[in-house]
């Protein structure tokens, strides 16, 4: 089975319009410097998603050096609901600043310090957007997680800890296995859900999948111009059940934001 992406989005979309006009205008921005031309298209993606929800984007494009400066300007800024910073920072500027700086009640991807401490905490108000997309891409499939055993081949703190910990909340077994973990073929057999954000094309194969899984695929490669994940498909291996890149988690991410934008200002 394919873990279709797409029609949770649209789903989830429809859910979160519905929320928006309960409470009517919502406005929120995303802060992207210069260089950083993966963050933009990634932007203009939840832009079209925010329209489509009612919620007012302001997309602001930077120089490196203004970000810090950008982020107080939006927490003292009543017309602003909610904001996404793009990643990888600009240079001088870490995880830590950012999450100290942005307001918690601000905070659309949560990365703050607050928002992510109430996620270890296993309140989920909000989450990171990538870890929920790839959790709920899972439930909406009535996928029960409850005392299943899930591989995480990913340990940024972006996806594979918050998604330790969501998965943590709903009953599942959690190994986080990273570039230092020996032997994670034999984890990979032994779990019956694997994560994978490694970032290298083809670095599982379904073909070498003996027993029934699932995999989740959050993995984004560019290969001579077509955008692949981690998992490398073989359509007659019945035994795997997996969520597609493109179509998979990466539909859904852009979508979580906006629920969160939608909760932060419910609660305003
Ligand atoms: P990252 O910080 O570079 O994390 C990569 C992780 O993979 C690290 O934990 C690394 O281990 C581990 N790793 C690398 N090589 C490995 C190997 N041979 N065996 C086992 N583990 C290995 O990157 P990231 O920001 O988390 O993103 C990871 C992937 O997810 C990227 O492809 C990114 O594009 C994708 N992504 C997708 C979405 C979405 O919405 N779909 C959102 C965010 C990211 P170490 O910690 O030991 O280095």
């Amino acid at each position: 089975m394919i873990l279709d992406g797409k029609s949770i989005a649209k789903e989830m979309l429809e859910e979160v319009r519905k929320g928006v006009s309960e409470i009517g205008k919502i406005s929120m921005a995303s802060v992207a410097y210069q260089e950083d031309q993966e963050s933009i298209v990634y932007f203009n993606s939840i832009k079209k998603n925010a329209e489509k929800v009612g919620i007012n984007f302001v997309p602001l494009v930077i120089k490196g050096d203004e970000l810090m400066d950008t982020i107080y300007k939006i927490n003292s800024n009543p017309e602003i609901d909610a904001v996404i910073v793009g990643r990888p920072f600009p240079k001088g500027i870490t995880n830590e600043m950012v999450s100290e700086a942005l307001d918690p009640d601000k905070d659309a991807d949560c990365v703050t310090y607050q928002n992510m401490g109430q996620l270890y905490f296993g309140a989920e108000r909000i989450a990171p957007a990538t870890s929920r997309a790839a959790v709920d891409i899972l439930t909406r499939n009535n996928v029960d997680l409850k005392g299943k055993n899930a591989l995480i081949v990913n340990r940024s703190v972006t996806v594979g800890r918050p998604l330790s910990q969501l998965l943590l909340n709903r009953d599942a077994t959690v190994t986080v296995a990273h570039s230092k973990t020996r032997d994670i073929d034999k984890l990979v057999e032994e779990n019956d859900l694997i994560f994978l954000a490694v970032a290298k094309p083809g670095y599982l194969k379904s073909s070498s999948i003996k027993s029934r899984k699932i995999v989740v695929d959050i993995g984004i490669n560019v290969v001579e111009g077509k955008v692949k994940g981690d998992f490398e498909v073989d359509s007659t291996n019945q035994l795997v059940d997996y969520s597609p890149v493109p179509g998979g988690v990466g539909a859904v991410t852009s979508v979580e934001i906006l629920k969160n934008v939608l909760e932060l200002a419910k609660a305003r």
